[in-house]
Parts: C-alpha cells; structure tokens; sequence
C-alpha cells in the first residue's frame, strides 16, 4: 500500500486512475517547409477536424440548451469555411513557404484586427469569434487536446500545481478528484473543486510521483489521505465512508423544498456560489434560493481574449434565466494575484495579493468595466440580476462604480435596449478598510457580502495561497469575526442586507455565531446547501451568542 497524505480541500470519497496533469506549449513560431503539399494536407485536415468539432458541439448544444446556443458554433464552422479566410492561409503559406500554425495565426490576427476597426458594435464584436476559430484550427494543428485530459474515461487530476486558469479550462465531465503537490485550501482552484462538488486533496508535496500516473488512487477529500494499492483495511475503511456519504446525501435530499429559517422563525437566504453557467445545474439539483456569487472573472479565464459585451450578455442572460425570478448576483471582474490573464497584459508586481487587482484593474481600463456593465445591465431584462463590487476599500471607489452603472443605464436607454434599473447593487467587504468605512458604504449600495477568504488574508496579514502558513490562517480568528460584526451592525444601521460568500459560510459549527451577529445571508458551494440548510433549520437563533468574538 502507499500512502500520501495531504490537506483535504473539498469533500468527498473516490476512486479513479491518476492521470497527471501536462501544460501543453502553444507558442507558435513560423518555420521554413521543404514540401508545402505536406503542409497543406496537414491545414485541411486540421480544418476539416474544427468543423467536426464545430458541429458536434451544436449539436450538443442544441440537445441541452436550444437552438439560440447552437448558431455560435455553427457561426464559427461557416468561418472556418469562409473563402477569404481560407485562401488569407493559403496564400501566406505558399508566398512565404512557411508552416500552417504560422499562416493560422497570421490570418487569424489579421481578421480579427479587421473585424475590430468596424464601426458596428456587432462586427467588432466577431474579432473575438474568428480568433477562436484561429485558435481551434491551430489546436488541432499542433495536437493540443481540448478540455486538458487525454482519456476517454474520467480520471483523478494530478498535478503539481494548478492555476485557476488550467482548472477551469478542464472537461469537468472527465475528472473524479483533484490532487496536487502544492496548493492551498483557500486557493481558487480549490474553492472551483469545492464548487463542483469534486473531492480534492492538495499539499501532497513528492510523495505524489509522476511515476503512478495510470494506477488506481482512493481519494479521501476530507482527510486528505490519497492511497494506491490498498490494504484490506484501508479499503474497507473508505467503503464504510463512501456508504456513510451516500446515506449523508440521501437524509440530505429531504430538505429540498424546506424554507431556511430556525426554529424561532429567523429566516437566512442560503444562496450559492458559482463560477460558470454551467454550475447552474447543480444549484438547482440542491436546491439553492439564489446565487450569492458569481465570480465573473472565470469567464475571462476561461477564454484566450476579451470575451465580448455579446458573450457575456449570453452567459448571465442564461444564469439569470436558468434562475427563475430567484436573485443573482453577480461580481464583477476580480482578475489579478492567483487569477491571472495573459491577454491583459498585466505587469509584474512584486505583491499581487496588493497590486492593481479586482476594482482597481476595472477603474483603471473603463473599456473592459464598460462592457461588463453594459452586458450585466443587458441582462437584467431576463431575470433578478444584482451587481457586486469586489476588494472595495474606499468609499469614493463605489461612487465610481454607480457613476460607470449611471452612463451605461443612459447608453442602453438611448439605444432602445431593456433593462432593470433597480438592478441592486452591492460590495465585498473583504478588506479591514471596507469595514472601517462600513457606515458610509452601507448609505451607497444595496447590500454587503462577506468575502471571509480575503478578509482573513488581509487582516491577519496572511496569504491564503501559501499552504504553510497553517494555523496562522484562522478565519475563525477573533479578529475577523468582529471585523463581520462591525460590519453587520453598519449594514442593519443603514437598513440594508449583509451576506457571507467567502469559504467560511458554509462552516456549519460557525452557524450560531453568523445568527448571533444577525447575517441575512449565506452563499455556499452547491454541494453544502442541504446540509447548511439542515442545521439552520434546527437552531434556535435567540439563544445564540457572541462568546466566539472573544479572545
Ligand atoms: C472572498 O475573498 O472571500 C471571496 C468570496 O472572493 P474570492 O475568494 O473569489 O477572492
Ligand atoms: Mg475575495
């Protein structure tokens, strides 16, 4: 038997072949070809395969979410076929004898620049489309397998590390578990595992080898043990927990259609974090009241360029569909420290955690905010959309933010466009100033949201990404636990609604202290809705107290 032991970061017993995680090089370089027909046979191939590709997605598409969804693909196959854009390939390979990646890319750059400079917003909007096209064509060009797993059967992820980025570009339907070398368990690729419902364990440090790729692992995501080869013991062990889980989650399923409030009538919103429209699902199957967080940025992450105004109109239009009436909220951008995009061209900082991040990059580039407001607004129409600022600090930032929300409500009323203009608007407070200046952030906005994982990096002056730091990281910590009452006392002054959407929500032994302070609401990973609902349902609030804000 072997054994590895880390930190289990996302819950959940299960077994699967290990499969580890390889970054693929997709720099292109331009290269001299000796046999040009060569070169051409290998472009058709690739082109005939995009389209495959292409089509085989509408057709899923249209199975799942309806004809409107179909027509991006089957928009992107007709690009790949478009004449110009074709013969703009050929004709750079054969005048300057060079490899199909490099005549892609060239083509693929200069249609994009081309659709970019039209004055139609839907035109230029198209530049995004054909750099994907480019960028399908040359994946298959270079044999880079889509969705990250090269297998046809789900697998165990194994990594050393895995940057938000790689994590959400992964085919979710192909991974059981997540395990990593490095790590941390307030890392966002372990809050996307969490999010998933998909257990993981990191921190295994070399105990866990390249060499075991294809064995058969156990992982346990609660305990963070990862074994091969069991013995009879161990084995029998995680059965018993596996069996255990499985009973957990049946007793689970009665609470859906309950309300959440105690036994002495106080009623708490427990609501869900997300971070794609497809997650969506697994609110609705635990039967979430709403969505507390969206994490925009992982849109942006999940894509080789800006996605467009249309693209993400698309996305929350969907989510605030799929959600019925119920509300959504929605955060704008939080981009920079772990979640970095190539395409911003960010540059270096010695302490990103502190750096040009989240509101600070959206004040800075109006462009980019600009379009990410105009697409939430779009979308309001659809369903009950709310808006929130991450990693606020001051109070003349909000008023910036209301001003961008005020010029894009006028934009879109001029242009004839629906829209909710009582679309609520909220902010993270999730620096200490935030809750220094609560007061006065609470008479600007609709509602504050508790984001307890930066809170606690920020006032215990800790890294949540550093997996040494231990004990030292306690977002139980006194400190920070005040911090949210300072700042529900602000809130429930002001009259308006403070949620908690940071990892530290869904601590079901927390529960009396958030119903002692008086927190309205708890948005959660998917997976922790029931049973966080099971425990509010037998708590009786008055009784609760404040004995954990003391040291
Ligand atoms: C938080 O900081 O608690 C939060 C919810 O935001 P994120 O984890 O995405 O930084
Ligand atoms: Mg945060």
């Amino acid at each position: 038997m072997i054994l590895m032991q880390g930190k289990g970061v996302s819950k959940g017993v299960v077994k699967g072949p290990l499969y580890f995680f390889r970054r693929q090089d997709t720099t292109v370089g331009k290269t001299t070809v000796n046999d040009q027909s060569v070169e051409q046979a290998r472009l058709q191939q690739a082109q005939e395969k995009a389209i495959a590709q292409l089509e085989a997605l509408a057709e899923r598409c249209r199975e799942e979410a309806g004809d409107e969804s179909a027509v991006l693909f089957e928009t992107h196959a007709m690009f790949v076929e478009d004449e110009d854009f074709a013969s703009c390939i050929q004709s750079t390979m054969e005048e300057e004898n060079c490899n199909a990646e490099y005549a892609v890319q060239t083509a693929g750059e200069q249609f994009a620049a081309m659709f970019a400079a039209m004055d139609d917003a839907y035109m230029q909007a198209r530049a995004a489309d054909i750099r994907d096209v480019a960028r399908r064509i040359l994946n298959n060009l270079m044999g880079v397998v889509e969705g990250g797993i090269d297998s046809d059967e789900p697998v165990i992820v194994a990594a050393d590390d895995l940057a938000p980025s790689e994590t959400i570009q992964l085919d979710k339907s192909k991974i059981l578990g997540f395990v990593t070398q490095g790590g941390s368990g307030n890392s966002h690729t372990a809050i996307l595992a969490r999010t998933m419902g998909i257990p993981a364990v990191c921190g295994l440090g070399d105990a866990l080898k390249a060499d075991y790729s294809g064995r058969l692992a156990y992982v346990d995501g609660e305990t963070g043990s990862v074994v091969l080869e069991p013995d009879e013991l161990t084995l029998a062990t995680m059965r018993e927990k596996y069996a255990r889980q499985q009973e957990m989650n049946a007793l689970y399923q009665t609470m859906k259609g309950q309300e959440d409030v105690t036994l002495d009538g106080k009623k708490v919103n427990v609501y869900c974090n997300i971070g794609s429209p497809e997650d969506v699902a697994a609110v609705l199957s635990n039967d979430g009241q709403g969505i507390g967080l969206f994490r925009s940025e992982f849109l942006y992450l999940a894509a080789d360029d800006y996605p467009s105004e249309d693209t993400q109109f698309e996305a929350y239009k969907s989510v605030a569909a799929a959600m019925d009436g119920k509300r959504v909220i929605i955060r704008t951008l939080d981009i920079g420290a772990d979640k970095q995009v190539a395409y911003f061209d960010m540059k270096k900082e010695e302490n990103p955690a502190l750096g040009v991040r989240a509101i600070r990059i959206c004040l800075n580039r109006p462009e980019v905010f600009r379009a990410q407001l105009r697409a939430l607004y779009r979308a309001s129409a659809y369903g009950k959309i709310a808006i929130m600022f991450p990693m606020i600090t001051s109070v003349w930032e909000v008023r910036e933010c209301k001003r961008a929300c005020q010029k894009v409500m006028a934009e879109l009323e001029k242009e004839g466009i629906p829209f909710n203009k009582d679309t609520e608007i909220g902010v993270m407070i999730e620096t200490p100033a935030s809750v220094f200046v609560a007061e006065e952030l609470a008479r600007e906005v609709d509602f504050f949201s508790v984001g307890t994982n930066d809170l606690t990096q920020y006032t215990l002056a800790c890294d949540r990404q550093a997996n040494d730091l231990g004990k030292f990281f306690d977002p139980h910590h006194p400190a920070v636990l005040r911090a949210l009452k300072m700042a529900a006392d602000a809130a429930h002054k002001a009259g308006i609604w403070i949620g908690i959407c940071g990892e530290l929500g869904a601590d079901v032994s927390m529960l009396p202290t958030f119903l002692a302070i008086g927190i309205d609401e708890l948005s959660v990973s998917p997976s922790a809705v029931l049973p966080l609902r099971a425990a509010i349902r037998k708590s009786i609030a008055k009784t609760c107290t404040l004995e954990a804000l003391e040291c």
